[in-house]
């Protein structure tokens, strides 16, 4: 029996309330209206940013919401005006929508949208409408995806189309962690081969950073001077190019001290609202650069089929990532891996296929 035109009952992971363990409920998902999407989700992974959201955005307005967005799914319906999905389509959303129509979308400078930001609150980063509620109250949708749930509905401009043939276990974590980290160094910082000097205060993780082509680890605690001064005399005077991962502000500055003067390139990745991040200008003017990167440059749409063909290409390494496999019903331990450091990446089974 077809579900199109129906409101689906199911199953979601709702965040009730900043700060607290998040509870499967019952939830229901209307029909997609005009130029929207409804997705069975068949996968989602547990990224850092859900945390983020949940534990130190300290948002209220925010709640109630379903997080997570890192996911892959089919399409189960589409709404009025959708021609570039059909049901059945395997897909992965993107919380960095494209609309292939404005100023920023036709420039090759950056993976922005400028439609996006009428479709996302940007304060809450949530959508401006909800298909998902529960008991009669509107559930608001992270980044205008909410994956921790057996169904959603989408924005055609923040869905991609991928092969038939992706495992959506895997190609989920293109969704954001991977297409995040993978940019920031390709199309951001536009790496060349070399020496590759992992950091770290959590030792467990250099393993892994070996299996990713790490050469060099240092944990700062390690060492009794500044990081930069350490990775200056490994180095002699600083590294090419450096990029941060933490959201930590003093961090975003160690990144750009490691850097070497002249034409040191440091990305931040890290996302705060909460801080402000001091530089000295004498860093910048003697010649480094500093640039930020969002789900890694890539334009939504168009970047994740070419990652999930790289990852079928074997030119791509997404299974070395995943540290644990849970389903949706586990999320709140999948969280508690993560908040402890413990895991790489957990993903979440939500339906079967
Ligand atoms: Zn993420
Ligand atoms: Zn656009």
């Amino acid at each position: 029996m077809t579900t199109a035109g129906k409101v689906i009952v199911c199953k979601a992971a709702v965040a009730w309330e900043p700060n607290k363990p998040v509870k499967i409920e019952e939830i229901e998902v209307a029909p997609p209206q005009a130029d929207e999407v409804r997705i069975k989700i068949v996968a989602t992974a547990v990224c850092h940013s859900d945390l983020y959201y949940l534990l130190e955005s300290m948002n209220k307005d925010g709640f109630p919401t379903v997080l997570g967005h890192e996911a892959a799914g089919i399409v189960e319906s589409v709404g009025e005006g959708v021609t570039e999905f059909q049901p059945g389509d395997k897909v992965i959303p993107v919380f960095l929508p494209q609309c292939g129509e404005c100023r920023f979308c036709k420039s090759p400078k950056t993976n922005q949208c400028e439609t996006a930001w009428t479709l996302i609150r940007r304060d809450l980063m949530v959508s401006v409408q909800s298909r998902l509620s529960c008991n009669g109250k509107r559930l608001h949708q992270f980044a205008g995806t909410s994956t921790f749930s057996e169904y959603t509905v989408v924005h055609q401009t923040a869905l991609a189309k991928i092969d038939p043939t992706a495992p959506l276990d895997k190609v989920c974590l293109i969704g954001c962690g991977i297409s995040t980290g993978y940019g920031a160094a390709v199309n951001t910082a536009k790496v060349e081969p070399e020496r590759i000097i992992a950091v770290d205060i959590n030792a467990d993780k250099f393993e892994k950073a070996k299996v990713f082509g790490a050469t060099d680890f240092v944990n700062p605690k390690d060492h009794n001077k500044p990081i930069n001064q350490v990775l200056a005399d490994m180095t002699n005077g600083g590294v090419d190019y450096s990029i941060e991962c933490t959201g930590k502000v003093e961090v975003m500055r160690s990144a750009l001290e490691s850097c070497v003067g002249s034409w040191g390139v440091s990305v931040i990745v890290g996302w705060t609202d909460l801080y402000d991040v001091a530089f000295r200008s004498s860093q910048l003017v003697t010649g480094r650069t500093w640039k930020g990167s969002l789900f890694g440059g890539f334009k939504g749409k168009h970047g994740v089929p070419g990652m999930v063909k790289a990852y079928q290409d074997k030119k791509l390494k997404l299974d070395e990532f995943i540290t644990h496999k849970m389903t949706l019903d586990q999320v709140n331990d999948a969280i508690d891996l993560m908040k402890q450091c413990k895991c790489i990446r957990t993903v979440l089974t939500v339906c079967q296929e």
